[in-house]
């Protein structure tokens, strides 16, 4: 990772001192965050900045805000200092004990004028205060494997992104299959069956068992929901579902023994709004399940609500998720985008299945086994893997391949909201590609 230091302002012009100060900013603090992101500002396809009399006068803001920032940093790191201290006294573990120097390293420089940007690069590459969010290097990463046997993994943004997969990642789960470690593959994405996300993991490279035994270490939400959906509708006579949401939803929903209606296309029906209302409910639905459904029209939303309105029918979504990471740093609206439509519709809250709900933990747990002590949660998403991760007692490593940054993570650790606060794994890596050095060894 680039440091982007330049050296330090003197009496240079305004416009040269914007040039260097965004030009640091840029490759500095900010590109310690989003390196790796999918949503930087060239990912944006935001021209570049042009100097001239507006920028100056935003220069002066910006070198307003920049002073604010690196002072933070400077308090930031004072912190980390006292902290060491206090931990290296109470006998912290190596991993920590090693965030604890680097984090003094970052008092060290922040204590020069010069360096309080060096501090803020530091700082984010020890992680904050609280001796968490700590870079996992290939002698932490050694340690920490001797101490799990199982790692869960997120998907999307984690081992692929779409139909490419993270470089590196197939051969860092390879070597992990080669030493024993069990793997899981948690997903909040609704739009597979386990059997296709298991195709899927062969076919780019991540192995995995084949035939009858194929999608035994996925636990998806279309799979989880059919299984919450088991318990719930337990004793109903030919339960029936609402489903708005693909095939592979729908799949797994019939396997449990739960039909499906409303699968695919629905527009509306009639000239207007008593004619929509009119539209023929299938009789014994017991559920409205909302996954992701590329086919979602208002004609749906009406029919969902009014199969709300009868007495006991479940509102279950899939996930929250807002978006769905792509390639080069694209994306589409996710999942929550739809269950927040019908929940604001009918006003009634949905039962979530997918992270950072536990529902979707119990599921790995029952037919895992697990030993929450000697598991890892591997995530791209701070508000659903790294949550369900700490939510759980698992130790959590964030991947900065996908959707969160070091900068999200910093804002949670300097939030005073608690339920952010939580948001902040243990470790992180610029992409699991990185472990590889620690496996190799
Ligand atoms: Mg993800």
């Amino acid at each position: 990772m680039s440091s982007g230091l330049t050296s330090c302002p003197g009496s240079r012009t305004p416009l040269q001192r914007f040039r260097s100060e965004r030009s640091t900013l840029n490759a500095g603090w900010l590109a310690a965050s989003q390196s790796s992101g999918p949503a930087g500002p060239a990912a944006n396809g935001r021209p570049p900045l042009r100097a001239g009399p507006r920028r100056l006068a935003l220069s002066v803001r910006s070198q307003r805000r920049r002073e604010r920032i690196g002072a933070g940093s400077f308090q930031w790191a004072a912190r980390a200092r006292r902290g060491a201290n206090e931990r290296a006294g109470g006998g912290a573990s190596a991993a920590a004990a090693g965030g604890c120097e680097e984090r003094l390293v970052a008092a060290a420089a922040a204590a020069t004028g010069c360096g309080r940007r060096r501090a803020a690069m530091a700082a984010a590459e020890a992680g904050g205060d609280d001796g968490r969010c700590v870079r996992l290097s290939a002698e932490r990463a050694q340690a920490l494997l001797a101490d799990v046997d199982t790692l869960l993994f997120d998907c999307d943004g984690v081992l692929w992104r779409g139909e490419t997969a993270v470089p590196g990642a197939p051969e860092a789960l390879t070597a992990l299959r080669a030493r024993g470690k069990r793997l899981g593959f948690i997903t909040n994405n609704s739009s597979k069956t386990r059997q296709a996300y298991a195709e899927k993991l062969r076919r780019l490279g991540f192995g995995g068992p084949a035939g009858p035994g194929a999608g035994a270490e996925v636990f998806g939400t279309a799979y989880c929901t059919a299984l919450y959906l088991r318990q719930r509708l337990a004793g109903a006579p030919a339960p029936k579902a609402y489903v708005l949401g693909g095939e592979a939803l729908a799949a797994e929903l019939e396997a449990v023994g739960v039909a499906c209606v409303g699968v695919g296309p629905e527009p509306l029906q009639g000239e207007g709004p008593r004619s929509w209302l009119d539209a023929p409910l299938e009789p014994d639905v017991r559920a409205v399940v909302v996954g992701f459904d590329p086919h979602f029209s208002y004609m749906k939303l009406i029919k969902a609500v009014r199969y709300l309105q009868q007495p006991g029918c479940l509102l279950v979504g899939t996930n929250m998720d807002n978006r769905l990471p792509l390639e080069n740093g694209r994306f589409i609206a996710g999942t929550g985008c739809l269950v927040r439509a019908v929940e604001m519709a009918a006003q009634r809250q949905a039962d979530i299945i997918g992270k950072p709900s536990r529902f979707i933990f119990d599921c790995v747990s029952q037919e895992y086994g697990i030993n929450p002590e000697r598991t890892v949660m591997v995530g791209d998403r701070l508000d659903t893997d790294i949550l369900l991760g700490v939510t759980c007692g698992l130790r959590t490593i964030l991947t900065l391949t996908g959707v969160s940054t070091l900068r999200d993570v910093k804002s949670n650790q300097e939030s005073d909201c608690m339920s952010k606060k939580k948001m902040v794994p243990d470790f992180y890596v610029d992409s699991i590609a990185d472990l590889l050095p620690a496996l190799q060894g």
